[in-house]
Order: C-alpha cells, then sequence, then structure tokens
C-alpha cells in the first residue's frame, strides 16, 4: 500500500453485469466515485451496454462476450457462465492495453483498482493475473446472500429437491424465511444455478466487498455476513440514494406517465412495473388488468415490450379493458421509475420486489404490494411484508384478490399504517445516507480504503 499523498489521480476500472439490475448501481457507483475526484473507465459486454452518451466523462471499453448473446435459446445462468468464460482473454488484454494507454497519456499511477459485479467473476480473476487490486460490489440483499448460502447447504444435506417448494415451513437456521421465500431460480436446473452461486461465493480474492444495502435495514444479517467474510465490507446503499443523478436506463423512459401522475389526487396511484426481466403469460395479464380495473383506483402499469408471452406489447390485453379504464388507466413501456415513486399522486407500488425497485420504493416511503417472480425477488417480498413491514403479500394472481389488495393498501386503514411505517423507514435511511450515518460513513471509509492501494 502507498502513501496516499504520492498519488495525483486514481483510475479505476468497472466491471457491470449486462442486467439493469445489475448496470444501474454498478454505474450510480461510478458516478458517485467520479465526484469523488476517481477517473472512470466501465469494461462493459456488447450484450446490453450502457449509453457513452449518458456518461461523457467516463471511459468506455468494450468487452466482446462472443456470440453466446446472440443465441435465441439461451437463459440467462447459461449466459451468465459463458460470458465469464467468453470475456476472460479480452477483457486480460483490454485491461493490459488500456494500462499502456494510461502510460502514454502520463497516468503515471495507472489502474488503481478493477471493482467487479459479484456476477463477473473473471474480472477478478483477470485483476489477479495482472496484480491489480479489486473489489466486488453485491448488488442483492444481505438476506439473498445468507440464503442462497442456505441452498447450498440444504443441496449438501440431500434436502434439494424440495418435497414441496410452495411450504411454509421455516427454514432451519435463517431468519424469517420459508422454504416458499428460498431464491430459487427458474431459469436453469439446480445443479447450473448452484454451480453460479459456488463461482460469486467461494474463494473470492478481492480485498473488499460493497454492498448495495444499509444498517438500519439489514443490521442482523449484515452482522452475520461479515462474521462470515475474511474481508472488510461496506454497507453504503442505498446506492442510487447517494449518487448524483446519472441516467442508466437501457430502455427510453417514456416521460408523459409524469404529466399524468400530475393530473392524479394525492397518494391515489398504484404504480405497477415488474422490472426488466420477469415476464407474464397472456393468462396472468388478464387477471392482473381485470384487478386493476375492478379495484377502480387510477393506476400507471409499465408493460415492457416483450414482456407478455406470444405479445410484442399490449396487443394481448384482455378485449374492452382499455376502453373500459380510460383515462384512469396509463400504460407505458418503460417509465422514470424513481420520479415516479418520489410523486406525490403516487400512493402504492405492486412490484416483483426487485432490490433495486425495493430499495427505491423505501427511499420514497411507497408502501408495496409484492408479487415476487423468482430468485431474490421472494426474499425481499418476505422482508417487506415480515420484517420491514411496508408491504402486501400477493398469494395469488387472480382478479378478485388483486382487487382487494389494491384497495387496502390505498383506500384502507391497513394501508394507512403501513405507508406511515413506510415513512418512517425512509426517514431511517435518509439519517443512515446523510453526513454522519452509516452508508456515508463507510463510503467514506471506502474512498480511503481505495487511495491506500
Ligand atoms: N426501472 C425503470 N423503469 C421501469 C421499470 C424499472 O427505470 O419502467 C428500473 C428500476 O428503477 C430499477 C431497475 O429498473 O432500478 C430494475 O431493477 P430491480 O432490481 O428492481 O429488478 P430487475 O429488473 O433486476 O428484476
Amino acid at each position: 500500500m502507498r502513501n496516499q499523498t504520492e498519488r495525483q489521480s486514481w483510475h479505476l476500472v468497472l466491471v457491470p453485469c449486462p442486467f439493469q439490475g445489475h448496470l444501474n448501481p454498478m454505474l450510480q457507483l461510478a458516478t458517485i466515485l467520479h465526484s469523488k475526484g476517481f477517473s472512470i473507465t466501465i469494461a462493459h459486454t456488447i450484450y446490453n451496454s450502457p449509453s457513452p452518451q449518458n456518461h461523457p466523462d467516463f471511459t468506455f471499453l468494450p468487452i466482446p462476450e462472443g456470440d453466446i448473446s446472440s443465441s435465441p435459446d439461451i437463459d440467462i445462468i447459461d449466459l451468465l457462465l459463458g460470458i465469464n468464460v467468453n470475456c476472460k482473454l479480452s477483457f486480460q488484454q483490454s485491461l493490459a492495453n488500456h494500462k499502456q494507454i494510461l502510460k502514454q497519456q502520463d497516468v503515471e499511477e495507472g489502474i488503481a483498482c478493477v471493482i467487479s459485479d459479484e456476477l463477473m467473476y473473471f474480472a477478478e480473476a483477470v485483476a489477479d493475473n495482472l496484480r491489480l487490486p479489486s473489489i466486488i460490489l453485491r448488488t442483492s440483499s444481505t438476506a439473498t446472500f445468507l440464503a442462497r448460502s442456505a441452498l447450498l447447504q440444504l443441496k449438501e444435506q440431500g434436502l434439494i429437491p424440495f418435497h414441496d417448494s410452495c411450504s411454509h415451513e421455516m427454514v432451519p437456521k435463517l431468519h424469517l424465511l420459508r422454504f416458499k421465500d428460498l431464491p430459487l431460480s427458474i431459469f436453469a436446473d439446480f445443479e447450473r444455478y448452484a454451480q453460479l452461486i459456488v463461482y460469486c461465493y467461494h474463494n473470492r480474492t478481492s480485498l473488499a466487498v460493497i454492498w448495495n444495502t444499509l444498517d438500519c435495514l439489514e443490521q442482523l444479517c449484515l452482522m452475520q455476513v461479515q462474521q462470515q467474510c475474511q474481508v472488510p465490507i461496506f454497507p453504503i446503499g442505498p446506492i442510487h440514494k447517494i449518487s448524483p443523478p446519472t441516467s442508466t436506463s437501457l430502455l427510453e423512459e417514456d416521460r408523459s406517465c409524469i404529466d399524468w401522475l400530475d393530473k392524479q389526487s394525492h397518494n391515489s396511484v398504484i404504480y405497477v412495473s415488474l422490472g426488466s426481466v420477469a415476464f407474464l403469460s397472456e393468462k396472468e395479464v388478464a387477471e392482473m388488468a381485470w384487478g386493476l380495473a375492478n379495484s377502480e383506483q387510477p393506476f400507471l402499469w409499465v408493460v415492457r415490450p416483450g414482456s407478455i408471452h406470444g405479445s410484442n406489447w399490449i396487443e394481448l390485453l384482455p378485449k374492452g379493458f382499455r376502453d373500459g379504464v380510460g383515462e384512469r388507466g396509463c400504460i407505458v413501456k418503460w417509465a422514470p421509475q424513481k420520479e415516479v415513486l418520489g410523486h406525490e399522486a403516487v400512493g402504492g407500488f405492486w412490484s416483483h420486489c426487485g432490490w433495486n425497485s425495493t430499495l427505491e420504493s423505501i427511499c420514497e416511503g411507497v408502501p408495496m404490494i409484492c408479487r415476487p417472480c423468482f430468485g431474490d425477488q421472494r426474499v425481499n417480498s418476505r422482508y417487506l411484508c415480515h420484517e420491514w413491514r411496508v408491504g402486501l403479500e400477493l398469494e395469488r394472481l387472480e382478479r378478485g384478490e388483486i382487487e382487494r389488495a389494491i384497495r387496502k393498501l390505498i383506500l384502507d386503514d391497513e394501508g394507512k399504517e403501513m405507508r406511515v411505517r413506510a415513512k418512517d423507514l425512509k426517514e431511517r435511511v435518509e439519517v443512515s445516507t446523510g453526513k454522519g450515518g452509516s452508508s456515508h460513513n463507510y463510503l467514506n471509509e471506502l474512498v480511503d480504503l481505495i487511495k491506500s492501494f
């Protein structure tokens, strides 16, 4: 480690995983570190590459992943395993060239550190080869980390596959979680999924772990993780709240929904979005549509193109639905979600409970209807409903149940109590991210650590 005063500038290479829920926190982290005086290179796959125009201060380094991403039948797990194999050599070459270029540009000290998404473990291996310090960014909650580790243990004990993966029975030694809340993948068989978890969790060589979570939400899990972890951890979340505003969307945001929200009354609108990966069948969409219509509440619904099986966009919505709801419903392809959640007209968020959406809703004090689809969304939903008590669990995607949940959240006393708790949680998060708060302090320590490399 060097004396900090010897060094004039610090250059960081950040390696995001190419999915919206992973790109967002990594690009936001890059923006934070840039504001702290670091210069930034984003090394990215061609697949889902971020837009350089949105980040004129960063250098972008494409790392070709080969033809795996264009294969029509590939699932997410195989894509991730494939990226880690295919990108290693090209990243090593690019990084070596990049070091050379920095030298030519008189960036004397070269690269201070490589920060990579936990799923991009090839980047850590390359950093090791080039004798560069590295740090991992984990973009999910610590509860999910512990639950995924528990899955590996259950496998060792021969308890997977489960007799009943919808069981309400509690998982031994795992706080709060039932078997039905375990973060199983729907994309791949358990063997390949477990292989990916092992690559992400075991034998890591990075010098520290950054976590997009915070003390006031996950104190117990964080303590457990710190006990298991050999290196320092930095829970600096919610990263989007600390980051200066930056555009990180892969899809174009439709801002017309903000004009529509401006016309709605306070706390009346239910905002519906299932994130960037989840998809629905035609039957599920029909139940959602009629549940929204029958609730008689205004709604803003993000239907991502291609997210309904068998259609490009909203062609398969039930006949008569759009005319029936008229101006009471606004449907867009992609929304400026953080702004939507911060709008005073929004009274609730029906979400798939991705970790970013969870944090964004908590930060705006918006209570949720939780309908997780797969993976960590189940863990987040359980915590939202039973730990922080700011979410209602939607057990079945059925129109009557949906209608009741929306009315309960927006109109009933139970919903109002949840909104009070959500506002309280929002304030606690603000304390953590403000000067002297835990996330603020961890961020300063992280910056000091990087500068000491
Ligand atoms: N998002 C958005 N506009 C939308 C829907 C989602 O900007 O219309 C953003 C959202 O703010 C969040 C991310 O996409 O930051 C989704 O990440 P999350 O972890 O919630 O779910 P995932 O997409 O990974 O399942």
